[in-house]
């Protein structure tokens, strides 16, 4: 079926992509740029001359001081030609010290997926030939922003920044040891070595980085001076007398702006973490952890994982879309993109997933006037076809195999995953690293020299660890009042989900959101759509309840009308009074959600040690607890949190180039809310003097 497709418009939310061409010598070019990709004389020996060698690579990896992550920061990752060969060096230096490479790439205009990999395949050498395969299979959607592909097990990580360079540079958080410039030459292409990106790249080189470049203009080595960067001549790659070698080597003190950052954490050091909660945020974090070799100790009220609202039968997985690319659009999108990577990854053993399926999402708009709203704005957000399209009501209507009311948005990688089932598979994975404690309750969490300890309501230490991290969602309140900090303020929102079961004729191709969801639940031998899921504040009630029922009965009549009646001791009349016993199943869950819908996601703040300055009040000043940390608030969206938050905090323990932009994380800090309302008090303060 073909769908009606966006006009590509330039927008905050699209690319414009590189276009395939060539010089009459065969050389990959790019007519925007008027300049070849790499040299005439061997796009592969050019890397190797100017960039691996010129960052002293691989010996650097055989010599390194620390067993910790090596980064590299490339400006214009164009065909991948400089990540190809550096992968290439890695896995033939079998003695290296480093554990971990990752390369983070800057690119505002790549290739699609299909020409990345004809030009691979004109220009590498054969024996690349299974590197690139692997890359073009990770290949992502082609949307602005950081997007994370992993290699050999984790041990090779490209984080590709696709967006203009002066706009990514400062979100981008790490420390490279070694830096590839390559941006085309600057008279053809002078935005991309300005002063403003020579700066941008001192705030990320570690102290002693190596910089490499096939230009010496003399302007693009005053920047790098004057960036800090100490730069020489080396005999340039074959008929280019010389290229550019440097190092980062300030003569000034730098003043780096930190991730935000828990306070160092004592002196141990040890990776060892205490997770506290045992759903889908505590389980995601402590699968990633240990797959990056920290020990685990997962911490439960409950006999047993998923118990509170992970333990529903089935959750639906989407990006959230705003006209204005709202923070929680840029946020859900990249939870979305990481959350698929981390399911393709949990189901790599089986062909059938049991755990999730990317049956594509609608969402279906609630009215004429949402429908035409929401067809205008993907024409204007221009969003890759792999991402998101926008359908008319017979478009939707066909792709949901029953009638729905309007059109609205088709998100062909969205799709439906049980939450439980993601917890203890990711528990499984973890592996004898991973150490649990169900049924053990964590009534206070107290700091002794550089431990935590997790003590229950005995006063009996459960475990300890230098690490927490608080995944434990209304809980979390509870032991942060403890502590004597602020705590962010959350809700409780009860939400009812029903099940109706249908004669096997009827199905449902794909799960639809709107007012509500609805999804086929999978591996049944009938029809059953689970409809949800009411949003009620201020109550408590675990039972479920006949107004809640006849909500969702309503949802569903009102999203897909000629679906037919339900089959549950003969039909039920939906309009009629609805004998709660006559349903197929029904659940209670719990959302806990902030005020502002986002998660709370980083490093927890510590009042008591905090002076308010004349100065104001940043987020990067704000002091937190020695190694504390929480995941929680992930209100109705805990499948796309999960992973972002897991990988943030991961990455953030880890030392690792930060797989988020900057912005959006400040957005999850969950000291935001003190921020704002110490903002908010100066204010009313300053007006009335
Ligand atoms: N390193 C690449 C490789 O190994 O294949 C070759 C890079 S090519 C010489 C330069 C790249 O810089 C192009 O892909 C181009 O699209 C990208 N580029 C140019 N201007 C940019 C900008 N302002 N921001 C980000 N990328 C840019």
């Amino acid at each position: 079926m073909t769908l009606s497709t966006p006009q590509n418009t330039p927008s905050t939310t699209s690319l414009t992509l590189a276009k395939r061409a060539f010089r009459t010598n065969g050389a990959p070019y790019s007519p925007v740029f008027d300049d070849i990709y790499h040299s005439v004389e061997g796009a592969f020996e050019q890397a190797e001359h100017v960039f691996i060698h010129g960052n002293d690579l691989p010996a650097r990896w055989i010599h390194s001081s620390s067993t910790g992550p090596f980064i590299i920061l490339e400006t214009g990752f164009g065909l991948g030609v400089n990540f190809l060969a550096t992968w290439a060096a890695w896995r033939q230096t079998s003695n290296r010290r480093n554990t971990r490479l990752h390369i983070v790439s800057i690119e505002k205009h790549p290739f699609t997926r299909d020409d990345l990999r004809e030009l691979l395949l004109h220009i590498a050498p054969s024996s690349l030939r299974p590197l690139i395969h692997e890359l073009c299979q990770q290949w992502p959607v082609l949307t602005p922003g950081l997007h994370r592909l992993e290699f050999d097990a984790g041990q090779v990580v490209l984080t590709l920044c696709l967006g203009d360079i002066h706009a990514l540079l400062p979100q981008l958080q790490f420390q490279a040891h070694a830096i590839y410039l390559d941006g085309f030459s600057p008279d053809k292409n002078p935005e991309m070595w300005t002063a403003k990106v020579c700066n941008g790249i001192a705030c990320l080189a570690a102290k002693q980085a190596t910089l490499a470049t096939y230009t010496v203009a003399g302007a693009v080595r005053k920047s790098l001076i004057q960036a800090g960067f100490e730069v020489y001549k080396a005999l340039g790659f074959k008929k280019k007398r010389s290229m550019l070698m440097g190092h980062f080597a300030p003569k000034w003190k730098i003043r780096r702006s930190n991730p935000i950052k828990s306070s160092s954490y004592g002196q141990s050091h040890k990776r060892h973490a205490l997770v506290i909660g045992a759903g889908l945020a505590g389980c995601s974090i402590s699968h990633v952890l240990t797959q990056r070799g920290w020990e685990v100790s997962l911490l439960e009220q409950h006999g047993r994982a998923a118990q509170h609202a992970s333990g529903i039968s089935l959750g639906l997985f989407h990006p959230v879309i705003t006209l204005d690319a709202s923070l929680l659009a840029r946020a859900s999108r990249a939870g979305f993109l990481l959350a698929l990577q981390h399911f393709k990854k949990l189901c790599t053993v089986q062909t059938e997933c049991p755990l999730y399926k990317a049956t594509g999402l609608l969402k279906i708009a609630k009215n004429e006037e949402e429908a035409s709203l929401l067809y205008t704005q993907c024409h204007q957000l221009a969003f890759p076809e792999d991402f998101a399209v926008p359908v008319t009501q017979q478009e939707a209507s066909l792709l949901a195999g029953s009638a729905v009311p309007y059109g609205g948005w088709y998100f062909p990688q969205g799709g439906w995953a049980c939450p439980a089932a993601l917890c203890h598979a990711q528990l499984s994975q973890a592996g004898p690293a991973l150490k649990t404690y169900f049924g053990q309750q964590v009534a206070q969490l107290t700091w002794n020299t550089d431990e935590w300890h997790a003590v229950d309501v005995a006063g009996r230490i459960i475990a300890h660890a230098p690490i927490v991290i608080l995944a434990n969602a209304q809980n979390a309140s509870s032991l942060l009042a403890l502590l004597g900090t602020h705590i962010p303020p959350t809700q409780t929102i009860r939400g009812q989900l029903t099940t109706l079961r249908f004669p096997a004729s009827h199905t449902l191709h794909l799960p639809l959101i709107g007012d509500g969801h609805i999804a086929q639940l999978p591996h049944s031998t009938h029809t059953e759509l689970l409809i949800g899921a009411s949003y009620d504040r201020d109550n408590l009630n675990r039972q479920p309840d006949l107004q809640s029922h006849q909500g969702n009965l309503a949802r569903f009549t009102k999203l897909l009308p000629n679906f037919g009646d339900p089959l549950i001791h003969g039909a039920i009349d939906l309009k009629t009074d609805l004998n709660p016993d006559t349903l197929l199943h029904e659940q209670v869950a719990f959302r806990c959600a902030s005020r502002d819908r986002l998660p709370l996601l980083g490093a927890i703040f510590q009042e008591k040690a905090w002076q308010p300055t004349e100065a104001g009040a940043h987020l990067n000043d704000l002091p937190r607890f020695p190694g504390l940390y929480g995941a929680w608030a992930y209100g109705s969206r805990g499948l796309i949190w999960a992973s972002l938050g897991a990988e943030y905090l991961a990455a953030q323990l880890e030392g690792e180039p930060l797989p988020i932009e900057r912005s959006i994380l400040a957005a999850l800090d969950p000291a935001r809310f003190f921020l704002r309302q110490f903002r908010h008090s100066s204010s009313i303060q300053s007006a009335s003097k």
